[in-house]
């Protein structure tokens, strides 16, 4: 079968994108026209039918009947053989690097969010064309040449966003035998020498970890917002990036985001695009793809993006133990970790999604992923005199997916662990990713093993002493509770708002206010107002950590800096 998708501007002052769609080679009977259930990279429920309006199926110039059979299925039961035309309207207002938005200044589409196909014709042939003004450029993963675009399958055509307009402003450059596109649009000060240079080394030492790279061409496709923001998504011939505040996208820390974010999803290049869990390969835009295996896709990632942009002299030291504390920092204020384990955490993001879950219920496959894969790392340079590191596992998995198939299993990844730390290895699986379980302490020995200084520090009162996290308004929003805290046996509850202490109403000044080990505290949950008493405990609850290099930076430090490949 073959689909040609029209994009067309009509109604972009009401962000609603007028799309067509042409089905050729139908075959006569039902036919079902579905939406994704999913879109790779976020692994839980999405719910894209809700963004559809004015659907109308044609044919030959007569209308179809059709009904609407599941919320993302409209179906037409006596379809004519031949061709089939299709028009909706796909309400576009949100900039996420998942999604898709129009206005008068852009249309930024990702296919996954709004091309409907024909249930079970994955391997349609797609062609599609933008209709946007002259003066309109346009960029993403597929090449767009004349405003048109051309996909080998429906899981390139899901997999392939693009921007268009005209303001975007395109930066090309070749590396390492790929041509790569970085594609701006936004209100950005834009200099290219700066970042083309910081992205030349990144790429150079991902390459050089890999040894070849399964795309020939990439674009870095980037949505810089107004309003502070951070979030990527992966693509087999690029990434999408929403990055903000855009006037300072090539300063101080948002720069170093845009460097963070971009390492982290072309490391997905090998990781999750090229080599997955067999689980997901091919993917099934139906239904959840269930597997465990979070803590390589995501937390591989985690950790070796920063680790190579570190590497290539693109982060600094201090910035690479920051990432680490953030890390560590996350891992011991989240009591879900004795839960459940990073791999049954990875099972259930189809289930709670990546927003808040009820209270210390599940981890995060990137900061637990992240330990875990350090964990690892270290473990291989101590065992190996820094002969081997995470890298030599990573690609080795990614020679045995060339040879194999694009599908691994677990066991693929472990097993090459395995070789090289037996003993080490199973310990550190079965110990820390299988189990739910704080291994701070663990991760303290690795860092300590790889000259790097942890210190155990407080947070605040509140938190270090009183066992409660709060958010920084003025009214501080609890949430955290220790679970060994007074506070939590006295029903102290995520999400209560601390109106009052020792007497006087909080306002922005709750830490000034604690002056004593007890504590008389006001909380407000909804329209009801609770009083507390609370002691402060003697052992300090919730911590934070302060890492410093050791000053002699032992042999594994310098290893580790320089890149085991
Ligand atoms: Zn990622």
């Amino acid at each position: 079968m073959h689909i040609h998708y029209t994009f067309s501007l009509e109604d972009a002052q009401q962000h609603l994108i007028n799309i067509n769609v042409q089905f050729k080679n139908l075959n006569k009977g039902r036919v079902d026209m579905i939406l994704p259930a999913w879109r790779p990279g976020r692994y839980e429920r999405a719910n894209y039918a809700e963004n559809i309006k004015d659907f109308k199926a044609e044919s030959r110039a007569r209308k179809l009947k059709f009904k609407k059979t599941e919320r993302n299925t409209w179906t037409i039961d006596n379809c004519p053989e031949g061709e089939v035309n299709v028009s909706y309207k796909y309400f576009a207002n949100t900039i996420n690097a998942g999604s898709s938005y129009i206005d008068q200044d852009q249309l930024y589409v990702n296919p996954v969010n709004c091309c409907m196909h024909v249930a079970g014709e994955m391997s349609s042939k797609v062609t599609a064309e933008l209709k946007v003004p002259a003066k309109y450029k346009s960029s993403g993963m597929l090449k767009v040449t004349k405003q048109k675009m051309k996909a080998k399958d429906l899981d390139d055509w899901y997999d392939s966003p693009f921007v268009s307009s005209a303001s975007l402003i395109q930066h090309r450059f070749k590396s390492n035998g790929i041509n790569f596109e970085i594609a701006v649009q936004g209100d950005v000060p834009y200099v290219k020498e700066q970042i083309e240079s910081d992205f030349r080394k990144f790429i150079d030492v991902q390459m050089k970890a890999f040894k070849d790279c399964p795309v020939n061409r990439y674009t870095f496709l980037v949505q810089a917002t107004p309003h502070r923001h951070y979030h990527g998504v992966e693509h087999e011939w690029g990434t999408t990036i929403t990055l903000g505040p855009s006037r300072s996208l090539l300063n101080g820390s948002v720069y170093e985001d845009l460097l963070a974010v971009c390492s982290h999803e072309l490391y997905h290049t090998w990781n999750v695009k090229y080599m997955r869990p067999k689980e997901m390969w091919p993917y099934d835009f139906t239904k959840e793809n269930y597997h465990r295996a979070g803590y390589i896709i995501e937390g591989v990632t985690t950790y070796q993006g920063d680790l190579k942009l570190w590497q290539a002299g693109v982060m600094t030291d201090e910035t690479f133990l920051k990432e680490l504390k953030t890390h560590l920092d996350r891992h011991v204020a989240n009591y879900g970790r004795m839960n459940l384990s990073v791999r049954e955490s990875s099972f259930d993001t189809w289930i709670d999604g990546y927003g808040k879950s009820i209270p210390d219920r599940k981890v995060s496959i990137y900061t637990e992923g992240a330990l875990i894969s350090m964990l690892f790392d270290i473990a291989i340079m101590n065992k190996t005199r820094a002969k081997k590191s995470l890298d030599t596992v990573m690609t080795s998995l990614y020679d045995h997916c060339k040879e194999k198939g694009r599908g691994y299993a677990e066991s693929d990844y472990l097993s090459r662990i395995y070789d090289i730390i037996p003993a080490e290895g199973k310990r550190i699986f079965k110990s820390y990713a299988d189990k739910a379980v704080g291994y701070e302490r663990e991760v303290y020995r690795a860092l300590r093993s790889a000259g790097v200084k942890v210190k155990r520090i407080p947070i605040d009162k509140l938190a270090s002493h009183f066992g409660i996290r709060t958010d920084s308004n003025s009214q501080p929003k609890i949430i955290g509770v220790h679970p060994q805290s007074e506070a939590n046996k006295k029903g102290i509850r995520v999400g209560m708002q601390i109106i009052g202490l020792d007497g006087l109403a909080v306002e922005g000044d709750a830490e000034d206010l604690i002056t004593r080990n007890e504590l008389w505290l006001m909380a407000k949950e909804g329209k009801k107002l609770r009083p507390f008493d609370l002691k402060a405990s003697k052992e300090m609850l919730y911590v934070q950590h302060e890492l410093e290099f050791d000053t002699k930076k032992n042999a594994l430090w310098r290893k580790w800096k320089k890149g085991v490949f």
